[in-house]
């Protein structure tokens, strides 16, 4: 069967995806039998020296002592923005911590875009998500602090402190998209090793967000119809309230999830208390079922456009050539351990 509406192409034979399009890039997935294949660059294989003793005080201290998001190095950013405190992330799952901030926001050093585009203010923000640089008890240099390791409450408390900074940006008149972007390990492209966001706002339609808000205007009901095909495919992992998650089919790498809330077209700071909750909540628990690994997600909002994040795992080699991707056939079961795991958690 070959599928074509609203904007979706694919093919299903014997009730298996064979192909599908990615509508708003054009980059088609091909469902692909992997389980011969040899991943040698994979980025999978870990060494997790179990044994390994705990980093020495020193070591620790050699680590941090320039990091310029650490507690006691403020001095090192910019100036302060917004700064949330214990008083503010009930439950934080920290140890006692001398720093007296659990979140703040500053100005990118390093603007994304020039600020001479926006007004001549900076539109590029930093969110430092935790005074934390380490997990506990670190063995190696990278067992650096990840989201997935935060608390469900914080990562709620997070999104809203990004709701504010997404405001701020959009309180420019010269902002007309904002977007929420985070990187997970230096196979993800992050620049510094110590959790954070960063929150960017452009003087014109972001391309990705511009090329989704296209889609939307030409077929209003894709969002709908594709969760349904997603269903129809085993793919769906969670639902809360007005969100839903799933492994998507045409993601920019092969394993990538998206959540969703097909009602809400707003933009961040708009979301109710419980849909933020919802989005917050559906999203957490995929970062946290992926912990440490890298990855990257972006959280996409524009007008007309049903909030959404896109969340990438950076666990495989990437592998879209030419436009076209290649999914292996194993997503399916992989949808569907990883729908228990989620149950059971
Ligand atoms: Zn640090
Ligand atoms: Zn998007």
């Amino acid at each position: 069967m070959i599928g074509s509406s609203m904007g979706l192409d694919y093919e299903i034979r014997d009730g298996a995806l064979v192909w599908i399009r990615n509508p708003h890039t054009g980059a088609i997935s091909y469902v692909v039998d992997v389980r011969g294949k040899s991943f040698a660059f994979a980025l999978g294989e870990r060494h997790m020296p179990r044994s390994a003793p705990p980093l020495t005080p020193e070591a620790i201290h050699h680590a941090t002592r320039d990091c310029p998001f650490c507690p006691g190095n403020e001095s090192a950013t910019t100036r302060e923005l917004i700064r949330l405190t214990h008083d503010d992330i009930p439950g934080w799952n920290g140890r006692i911590s001398s720093a007296s901030w659990l979140i703040r926001v500053v100005n990118n050093l390093f603007p994304r875009i020039p600020d001479q585009l926006t007004g001549g203010r900076n539109e590029s923000y930093i969110v430092i998500e935790d005074p934390r640089h380490f997990i506990d008890s670190p063995r190696t240099p990278n067992d650096l602090m990840y989201t997935g390791a935060l608390g469900e409450e914080h990562f709620f408390r997070l999104l809203a402190c990004d709701a504010r900074v997404v405001e701020r940006a959009f309180s420019n008149r010269a902002v007309r998209s904002v977007v929420v972007r985070k990187n997970q390990g230096r196979e993800s492209g992050a620049s510094q090793p110590h959790l954070h966001q960063q929150i960017i706002g452009s003087p014109t339609p972001l391309p990705a967000l511009d090329a989704e808000a296209r889609t939307e205007r030409e077929y209003p009901d894709f969002w709908h119809e594709f969760i349904e095909l997603v269903d129809q495919l085993g793919l769906t992992l969670e639902r809360d309230g007005p969100a839903v998650s799933f492994q998507t089919p045409i993601g920019a790498f092969p394993r990538s999830y998206d959540v969703v809330m097909p009602e809400a077209r707003k933009l961040l700071h708009e979301l109710t208390t419980t849909e933020m909750r919802s989005f917050a909540r559906l999203l957490f628990r995929i970062l946290h079922m992926l912990g440490p690994l890298p990855l990257d997600y972006e959280i996409h909002q524009g007008e007309g456009v049903p909030i959404h994040a896109h969340i990438n795992v950076r666990l495989y080699p990437y592998s879209n050539v030419a436009g076209t991707l290649n999914l292996p056939n194993t997503i399916f079961e992989n949808a569907a351990a990883i729908r228990r795991a989620l149950e059971r958690a």
